[in-house]
């Protein structure tokens, strides 16, 4: 496949200011912010609000329907994402009212796609249509931008390397990064670009979500190293939304144009940035991810990401309460602090003391959320039959075979669908909260 927007030039893994908007003064007025807000909404979407800058990653809120649906091709039966049975349209009230509990009247100032996977970028359009804010993103996910009609220049094609300032003292250094996955499932793993914008179905509209379709990677993904300058004092953290251990350290190579090592960019973007860690790590990829990145980062806190499934509708809330038992003894004898959620729309806050939780609780309660999660007991129970409710990775390679997944199958949901059935889990008698 042509990839028609490839550089031909050298790629430098140099960091390269890149100007954005309109600029902010460094927000140095004594006492006034910005204190940094990390709120989850769900799968990998976030939104950030820094002093009054405000930025929403991914936002996939419409859910496509999981296998059958979605099939592996005849040729690899290890990408279970790679084709789908037909075309899909965003599901734009659900998306307008997560905006509106969001920003309530606020402005929302950029939208960041940490890749271009349907449970990534599907949404991401529609937030900039609805907010009119820019797009951050990979090629794929500009391009998949264009066949949603968004205007000229509204999605900005980041290629790893640029040291964005968004303004307010925030900079965005782009990290080049791979995706969860190995060469069994090749087509989600490898990078991969669309080479044209896709077309919408002739008949039915909407498009194809498969990563083999219209929804390929995006020649890896875009990892973000957040750096917050405020009164001489420099807060920081990293957001990546899908890592694979099984090639950290090699280049990610797209149409002959060679993008660098994740690790190497990711050190490169350290050493850019002044930083010898990070005040929290927002990661996925569990342990075998943590063992390479925690090295060249030293998180202070570890908040994890992207682990509740792909199929799960986000009105029910989060489906099940977060574990992982290896990542967790790694992370203690790494004196690293585990920071779960306990409910979508949790919320980080972030300064200088370190990160703590609040509950977030109007904009839960706007969404008919409870502040934490209720699990029945016999949640409770599955979840002391597994070490880790991941699925595989982060993007769920291991939906069928995991323990967990096959407990989630067998015990929490309806087969015919692959997710969860909330009907039959609000009928189980409510034990104890959840973690
Ligand atoms: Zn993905």
């Amino acid at each position: 496949m042509k990839n028609i927007c490839a550089p031909s030039a050298l790629f430098l893994s140099l960091f390269l200011a890149v100007g954005i908007g309109p600029a902010r003064a460094e927000d140095d007025r004594a006492g006034s912010g910005p204190e940094v807000e990390m709120t989850w909404m769900s799968i990998a979407n976030w939104y950030f609000r820094i002093g009054d800058l405000r930025i929403v990653m991914d936002g996939y809120i419409t859910r496509l329907p999981g296998p059958p649906f979605f099939f592996a091709p005849p040729g690899d039966p290890g990408d279970i994402y790679g084709l789908t049975l037909g075309p899909r349209s965003v599901d734009t009230p659900a998306v307008s009212r997560v905006v509106g509990a969001v920003l309530e009247d606020a402005k929302l100032d950029y939208l960041l796609a940490g890749h271009s996977h349907f449970d990534h970028s599907w949404d991401t359009p529609t937030w900039s249509r609805l907010t009119g804010a820019p797009i951050i993103g990979g090629l794929s996910t500009c391009l998949q931008a264009t066949s949603q009609n968004l205007p000229a220049g509204r999605c900005k094609v980041i290629l790893g390397g640029e040291r964005l300032d968004l303004g307010n003292g925030v900079t965005v250094r782009v990290v080049r990064f791979n995706h969860s996955g190995n060469n069994t499932n090749p087509i989600q793993h490898f990078a991969r670009e669309l080479s044209a914008p896709p077309t919408p179905d002739p008949v039915l509209g909407g498009f194809r979500g498969g990563v083999g379709e219209d929804y390929p990677n995006g020649g890896g993904g875009r990892a973000f190293l957040f750096t917050v300058r405020h009164r001489g004092a420099t807060t920081s953290f990293f957001v990546q939304n899908s890592a694979s251990a099984y090639d950290l350290d090699k280049d990610i190579i797209v149409d002959g144009v060679n993008y660098g090592a994740p690790l190497a960019n990711l050190k490169a973007a350290m050493a850019d940035a002044g930083l010898t860690s990070v005040d929290a790590w927002i990661g996925t990829g569990g342990l075998a991810v943590a063992q390479l990145i925690v090295p060249v980062i030293h998180p202070k806190v570890y908040i994890p990401n992207h682990w509740d499934g792909l199929f799960n509708p986000f009105w029910g809330g989060l489906p099940f309460p977060f574990k992982d038992d290896s990542l967790s003894a790694f992370l203690d004898v790494e004196g690293i602090p585990l920071m779960p959620q306990h409910q979508y729309m949790d919320t980080y806050v972030l300064t200088e003391a370190g990160v703590s939780m609040t509950p977030n609780h109007e904009m839960k309660r706007r969404l008919g959320f409870a502040d934490v999660q209720p699990f029945g007991t016999a949640m409770l129970d599955a979840l002391g039959e597994v070490a880790s409710t991941s699925y595989g990775d982060d993007c769920g390679e291991s939906t069928v075979t995991s323990p967990w997944a096959r407990i989630m199958l067998t015990q929490f949901s309806n087969p015919a669908h692959g997710s969860v059935d909330l009907r039959k889990l609000a009928a189980i008698p409510q034990g104890t909260m959840g973690n």
